[in-house]
């Protein structure tokens, strides 16, 4: 086993490592501040497209799509350790990059299934960072873990469908420059295989009847960096059939094949927010003195540090060993995997960030530190992209079943 990167990998590693230190930490206040003076919070700071351009520039663009052609070519593995290190400013360097989810998602639906002119109309210009994009699946009156419960309606009216529901929590939408929303509907609500009623379909943001209707709040946050989290209701939204993703039923199938990436990218920028996170304790540890020692000099303090310090370590290889996985035998061969991370990397990064918070006292708690909110947006991965417990119920049935 070799646990060294490649050549390309470290090549973009210390690109990227120069860029957040020359350009994307340094922004993060600008941001702020920027973001305090604009008309709407929606609206995206001035500072956020000169990240864009740089990056673009400097060839840190579109890391995440395995594709030459459309993307950076990269495999998991050695995409794998980049995604980390904008994970360490997750709501700029992400973004900054062409990398930040749900466009991630969204681009890699539309690559694999998509129309030629459907990849044109909103592939090319999701892959310049013209436009943002949201996923539509999650509904507040229906457990939505269990994609089967969706109520939203696409039926089919000569050549068109006419969709009418209501969703919420869907990231991204509350920013004017996300114009197209994928969203998950039956069309089949009668039909007899579960798993065929659902299909994905385009949904322009300024079709007749979308009512981007309020932001969903975090923990009290609003998420403005993240575009927000929206309640969108549909009311007999109408768009033409060759808008449909893929075929007809094919939507429980296509949001599969979308979260085994999606899953792994929320892990990667985890474990590089969990870095962020060890170096904000140290420094604090370092700095402060309680009771006539440094905070360093705490018993308590050290084993926080170690702790967080061993659990990254081990989350990391098996972060790098599903990458891995998935690009020698593919998702479905990594599916244990992909599921052991995503239940394993949130909840341990919460607790780094909890310790962390601890660490800093008020600070912890407060909007003068990164670590209240970082807190708060790894809480959500034990949800988002589907709770642990729906998570754990699968593979531990898949574990079961080699004994009966
Ligand atoms: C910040 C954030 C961003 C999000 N972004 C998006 C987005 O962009 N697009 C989108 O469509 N959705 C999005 N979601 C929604 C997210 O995917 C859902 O919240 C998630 O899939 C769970 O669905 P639910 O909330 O309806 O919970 P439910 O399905 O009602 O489940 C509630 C709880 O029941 C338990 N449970 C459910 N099933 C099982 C089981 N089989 N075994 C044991 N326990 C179980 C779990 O504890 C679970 O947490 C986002 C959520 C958050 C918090």
């Amino acid at each position: 086993m070799d646990f060294a990167f490649d050549a390309r990998t470290e090549e973009l590693r210390s690109k990227l490592l120069a860029f957040m230190d020359e350009h994307v930490y340094p922004a993060e206040q600008v941001a702020e501040e920027q973001r305090a003076r604009l008309a709407s919070p929606w609206d995206t700071p001035a500072v956020v497209g000169e990240l864009k351009a740089e990056a673009k520039r400097q060839g840190l663009w579109n890391l995440f799509l395995p594709d030459a052609e459309y993307g950076a070519g990269l495999t998991n593995l050695q995409y794998a350790p980049l995604a980390e290190i904008t994970g360490r400013s997750p709501h700029l360097a992400p973004t900054a990059t062409n990398c930040a989810a749900p466009d991630t998602g969204n681009m890699e639906v539309l690559f694999q299934f998509a129309t030629e002119a459907q990849k044109k109309q909103w592939l090319e210009p999701l892959l310049a960072g013209e436009i943002r994009s949201a996923f539509a699946m999650t509904e507040p009156d229906v457990a939505s873990s269990d994609a089967t419960n969706i109520e939203t309606r696409m039926i089919r009216d000569g050549d068109d469908y006419v969709i009418n529901g209501r969703k919420w929590y869907i990231s991204g939408a509350m920013n004017p420059e996300c114009a197209v929303f994928i969203v998950m509907g039956k069309t089949d609500p009668d039909g007899a295989d579960i798993r065929r009623q659902q299909s994905m379909i385009l949904v322009p943001r300024d079709t007749p009847g979308v009512e981007v209707r309020r932001a969903m709040r975090v923990y009290g946050y609003e998420d403005h960096s993240h575009g927000g989290h929206a309640e969108v209701v549909f009311h007999d939204v109408r768009v033409p059939a060759a808008n449909l993703i893929g075929e007809e039923g094919g939507g429980f199938a296509i949001a599969q094949a979308r979260l085994g990436p999606g899953r792994i990218h929320h892990c990667m920028r985890l474990i590089g927010m969990a870095e962020r996170a060890i170096e904000l304790m140290c420094r604090r540890a370092v700095a402060r003195t309680a009771f006539g020692k440094p905070l360093a000099a705490q018993g308590v303090v050290q084993n926080w540090i170690a702790d967080a310090r061993v659990t990254v370590e081990q989350l990391r290889l098996l972060v790098l060993k599903t990458a891995w996985l998935m690009d020698t035998v593919g998702n479905k061969g990594a599916h244990t995997e992909i599921q052991a991370i995503k239940i394993a990397t949130p909840r341990a990064v919460v607790d780094i960030l909890d310790s962390a918070v601890q660490l800093y006292g008020a600070g912890g708690v407060s909007q003068d530190f990164p670590l209240a909110e970082l807190w708060a947006s790894a809480r959500t991965l034990r949800l988002a992209d589907g709770p642990d417990e729906v998570h754990q119920r699968s593979l531990a049935r898949r574990e079961i079943k080699r004994y009966v």
